[in-house]
């Protein structure tokens, strides 16, 4: 597609088939994007092959007894070195996932601490399925680093599924909260957090084009291509609106206070008068 303002070149995506959402993305955005589909869809085989494995050798688990994904942290989080929450996403693949921050408790403690606190609510671990986050390009190594030009946080694959380089990536930090928007699929709702963030750098032939680091602020399928200072300058925003929301949610608690449920006696004769007259109206017009 050609910019209308100044001739050039440009890419464009949506991710509705009515181009709704309609939004210029740079190529890297678009490589990021696509890796990010096909990582998407090698979970959902790996998932449904594991179902299809415990359907047919009958080792599905009792009702009480859950499947824990269980990952190690790449940077610290808050609170305890273990956190564990429920989650919607392909049960009843796993119905719970954890992280632990390797820096703070070994896996093996981590997986008592999440059995732990299951217990407390009658649920006990069947088994842990592991998903650790790609290594980052520190970890992989200077020659590594080297091959595909990466910064040292870069946990892209570039060898596998995240293609050549010329875009880097940190793993994003994500809300446990999913996607807000009432989507009508709810497995596209669980796979995107409400809000991430990651630090992407684009170098590709730098030589010519430069080299250039961005924040991707996501808001559910949403990406803003911010640089530093407008990352920033964003981060400020949230701040100051964290207090606005904090009142907005105190003022609702007051407000639903005298919220009541209808009477479903009078909601079935609704129902039926509606029901009428829609049927008088459509034989009207025969
Ligand atoms: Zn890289």
């Amino acid at each position: 597609m050609t910019d209308l303002d100044n001739g050039e070149k440009m890419l464009v995506a949506s991710t509705w088939e009515g181009q709704g959402d309609l939004q210029e993305v740079s190529a890297a955005h678009l490589l990021a994007k696509v890796a990010e589909q096909r990582k998407q869809l090698d979970r959902i085989e790996a998932l449904a092959n594991g179902y299809a494995t415990a359907a047919t050798t009958g080792t599905a688990q009792p009702a009480n007894s859950v499947n824990v994904l269980i990952g190690r942290s790449l940077s610290a989080f808050p609170g305890g070195p273990t956190e564990v929450w429920a989650t919607t996403d392909m049960a009843p693949a796993h119905s719970y996932e954890a992280i632990y921050d390797p820096a703070r408790i070994s896996r093996a403690d981590a997986e008592t601490a999440v059995r732990t606190t299951l217990a407390e609510y009658s649920v006990q671990v069947a088994q842990f399925l592991t998903e650790d986050p790609p290594l980052t390009a520190a970890e992989r190594g200077p020659e590594w680093m080297a091959r595909y030009g990466c910064n040292r946080e870069c946990q892209l694959v570039h060898a596998g599924p995240d293609g050549e380089p010329g875009w880097h990536s940190t793993v994003p930090v994500e809300t446990k909260l999913r996607d807000l928007d009432p989507d009508p699929d709810p497995r596209v709702a669980a796979t995107n957090p409400w809000l991430a963030a990651r630090v992407v750098v684009d170098n590709f032939r730098p030589q010519a084009y430069g080299r250039t680091t961005k924040v991707w602020l996501d808001y559910g399928t949403t990406t803003g291509e911010l640089t530093p200072a407008q990352a920033r300058e964003a981060l400020t925003e949230l701040r100051g609106f964290a207090a606005e929301l904090e009142a907005v949610v105190d003022l609702a608690d007051a407000i639903a206070v005298d919220d009541f449920e209808g009477d479903p006696e009078i909601l079935r004769l609704d129902r039926e008068a509606e029901d009428r007259r829609i049927q008088a109206i459509t034989e009207g017009a025969k």
